[in-house]
């Protein structure tokens, strides 16, 4: 609706997958404000929103917002016109695929953008590229958590709704989760039940600010939660806790847990975890005698070398209680970005999931995109994320599209993934800002921020949520979509999309589990819709599994969750253990907040938190700058002295480029769903 000049809309706020709703007010392509939606529109946040969502929107009117594309020559760019910039792609990556093959070239997706944004981004890949190369940055967040859901209850999702079962239920475990940072306005839900009675643990390296709401705060050893969780699921068991009749009607392969947790004795976890017997039998007690349960977790159960198993453990401590398909009870990934779920994992961006998670080497799958889009998508699988930056550096991969991601920053390892960059033929990056990663680019083509765009995002609890624009572009930027369109049908290809609702009617033809969703029906259900919703009367699924699991039997798996711990672990050399998560004010890379007001206001740049007792003892002092040092590299960065986790456990947020953290995280990968061990590195700190 248009005021006169001030234009407003109602829409999804682009920082975390909580999804709040609120009015974005915006006048002369400057945005103004932010007001509380009506709260029929609102499910997730009702009123409230966090400082991001109300005050972190200045980004879009920053004077680095990229306003025309750019095209390299030598050290410099230049400004180019869009047709320009256009032929140059479609001639380098033909150039490149034609001497090397349609498998040299990949794409690079992202979860800020929209769903039908990431939709067509795997369709260039697939369709106009001919490649099977594309993945998106859930690779590096929650991908274990897809391939442990995946294998145990059938949905890489949350189980269930954010008011209704998390702001209700009667019990929580939250571990690897800095939930008051990272999901504000979900942290305000379970703080406002817990002062309503319902029990919150909270198991964690670092004392966060869940801990001082908790019945039972407990401290434990970075990496190591397949013991205490292994330890739960045994002390529930010995105890007759279990819930029996669940596991008997609803899952299978319970023995093979129950054999497999045997080894995890209370001692056995304390040595371990550093969990006492006492915390581990009262939070494992509780959680088992609680009518309904909800386990949530973010990154630091996650972002390990063991990340998938991590993620077994946790699920067979719900199926063993019985904590699935019944309202107030459920597995909660407090997923990342805005719109990973949908735009990440939904739209099927990844080498091995055509969108709706449908597998590319299945036939009738394939028949069937071969239907609509008149061709047969790649067959193969492709390359995940981290391989393809190895395939870079050998030359097998020698051009690259990224949209909306800054892997330079977010990579492990930074420096060997600048060095793969380096390494390729061409990079074209499409973004708002000329970021870390666009620097490195060849071409470099100017997007639309998401207040500047219609499309959707599903957040956290699978709910997709419309998202309007209250300004206009600047300059000559363009919608993700619009780009997308206009490089395919410069490869000749005929994408007559006029909107992001054509797309989404493509994505309901293809994908099972949107079939059910239209614009039309969004427009007129302010509060969206939650996936399956599979036909245009279905009301969607507010929590999964009430009949049966996504599997042919109905049935749930108990899976056993090997124990591993971290990767890297302290020596003579590198004594200290350094996790890494974020703080409220920021935003992952912080491309958008290192361009806000407020956030720089609190937090200006990177910072390593040190116990006291170990700042004393390395001589540094609270606001002093430390070297930080790695087997890979070194950061200088202030010092912030603080008692939140163990002398010998250090901490450095993830949103800077000066003392940018991946600068000493390590390449070690998860062997079932290649996520990078990002949450334990062996470091050394000195005063500079
Ligand atoms: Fe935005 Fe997340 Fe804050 Fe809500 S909690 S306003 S979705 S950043």
């Amino acid at each position: 609706a248009r005021l006169g000049r001030i234009t407003k809309a109602e829409t999804t706020c682009n920082y975390c997958a909580v999804g709040c709703r609120f009015e974005l007010y915006g006048k002369d392509g400057d945005v103004l404000g932010v007001r509380p939606a009506d709260p029929e529109a609102t499910p997730a946040n009702d009123f409230s929103t966090c400082v991001k969502g109300k005050f972190g929107y200045d980004f879009v009117d920053s004077d680095d917002r990229l306003t025309t594309p750019l095209i390299r020559e030598g050290d410099e760019f230049r400004e180019a016109s869009w047709e320009e910039a256009y032929d140059r792609i479609y001639e380098e990556l033909s150039e490149i695929q034609r001497e090397h093959g349609d498998d040299s070239v990949a794409v690079t997706s992202s979860s800020k953008c929209t769903n039908e944004e990431n939709f067509l981004n795997q369709k260039f890949a697939r369709q106009v590229l001919h490649t099977p190369h594309v993945d998106n940055c859930a690779r590096l967040c929650h991908s274990s958590t897809v391939t442990g859901l995946k294998q145990t209850v059938g949905f890489g999702a949350m189980t269930n709704r954010i008011n209704e079962d998390i702001g209700e239920t009667d019990c929580y475990l939250i571990t690897g989760s800095n939930t008051t940072e990272g999901h504000p306005v979900l942290a305000t839900r379970i703080k406002q039940n817990v002062r309503d009675g319902a029990d919150l643990f909270v198991f964690e390296p670092r004392e966060i600010g869940m801990a001082e709401h908790a019945t039972q705060y407990t401290r434990t050893k970075p990496g190591e939660d397949i013991a205490w969780l292994n330890g739960m699921v045994r002390h529930i068991i010995e105890e007759d806790l279990h819930d029996t009749e669940f596991i008997e009607e609803r899952t299978k392969h319970f023995d093979d847990v129950k054999e497999k947790v045997e080894p995890f004795t209370p001692e056995k976890v304390e040595e371990l975890s550093g969990v006492s017997p006492e915390e581990l039998k009262n939070a494992a007690e509780t959680i088992a005698k609680a009518d309904t349960c909800i386990f949530g977790w973010a990154m630091g159960m996650t972002q390990h070398a063991h990340g998938t198993r991590n993620v077994l453990a946790i699920t067979n401590l719900a199926l063993v209680t019985g904590n699935l398909g019944k309202p107030g009870a459920g597995l909660s990934p407090f997923r990342g970005q805005n719109n990973v779920q949908g735009g990440g994992g939904d739209m099927g961006p990844a080498p091995h999931n055509l969108p709706g998670y449908q597998d590319p080497t299945d036939d009738e799958v394939a028949d069937k995109f071969e239907r609509v889009w008149g061709e047969r998508p790649p067959q193969e699988t492709g390359l995940r994320l981290p391989e393809q930056y190895e395939a870079m550096t050998d030359g097998e991969i020698r051009g690259m599209f990224i949209m909306g991601e800054n892997p330079v920053l977010s990579e492990p390892d930074i420096r060997e993934a600048e060095h793969a960059i380096q390494e390729l033929d061409f990079l074209a990056v499409q973004d708002i800002f000329l970021t870390e990663t666009a620097e490195f680019a060849d071409v470099v083509l100017p997007a639309a921020s998401a207040a500047e765009k219609y499309g959707t995002f599903t957040n956290t609890e699978r709910r997709v949520q419309m998202v309007r624009p209250a300004v206009e572009p600047p300059g000559e930027a363009k919608t993700d979509l619009r780009i997308l369109c206009d490089l395919a049908q410069r490869f000749g290809y005929d994408w007559d999309y006029t909107s992001p609702a054509d797309v989404m009617d493509e994505i309901s033809q293809l994908v099972p589990i949107y079939g059910g969703i239209t614009y039309d029906r969004l427009e007129s259900t302010p509060e969206g819709l939650q996936w399956p919703c599979e036909e245009e009367d279905d009301p969607g699924t507010p929590f999964l599994y009430e009949e049966e699991f996504n599997f042919d039997d109905g049935l749930a798996r108990f899976v056993p969750a090997d124990y591993a711990g971290p990767v890297e672990m302290p020596d003579e050399e590198f004594p200290l253990m350094l996790t890494s998560g974020r703080v409220l004010y920021h935003w992952h890379t912080g491309t958008m907040t290192r361009r806000t007001q407020v956030s720089m206001d609190h937090v200006p740049e990177s910072f390593v938190t040190i116990h006291p007792e170990m700042a004393e003892q390395l001589g540094v002092k609270d606001d002093e700058y430390v070297r930080v040092t790695s087997r890979r590299g070194d950061i200088v960065v202030k010092a912030d002295v603080h008692e939140m986790s163990d002398p010998g456990v250090v901490f450095i947020p993830m949103h800077f480029a000066q003392g940018a953290i991946n600068e000493l995280t390590q390449h070690e990968l998860d062997p079932d769903s290649y996520i990078p061990e990002y949450k334990v590195t062996s470091v050394r700190i000195e005063p500079v």
